[in-house]
């Protein structure tokens, strides 16, 4: 269905996000809509915001990464010596 078959449409604006990868996107509004504060990056998936110099923190968890690389970036040492002491156990064969 083409503009023409609705006849007049409404004014629309359009507004520029960027995500943290840089990419820019141009959604259009109506212009008496309300504009979302985050839009998703249609290239990357990542939220882009309106703000180019901040733009939001792209998603924590990533699909790619794996349980291993996550308890590293968590930093916990308790958490690490618990996942050490569950293998070691498996080793060992007492699990
Ligand atoms: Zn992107």
């Amino acid at each position: 269905m083409g503009e023409a078959e609705r006849g007049e449409s409404a004014p629309r604006v359009r507004v520029s996000f960027w995500c943290a990868n840089g990419h820019e996107t141009q959604p259009s509004f109506a212009t008496d809509a309300q504009v979302p504060d985050t839009w998703d990056c249609p290239r990357c998936g990542f939220p882009a915001g309106q703000d180019r110099d901040n733009p939001p923190d792209p998603p924590r968890t990533e699909p790619y990464k794996t349980h291993l690389a996550y308890v590293r970036e968590r930093r916990s040492d308790a958490d690490g010596e618990a996942i050490l002491a569950e293998a070691l156990a498996k080793l060992r064969g007492e699990i």
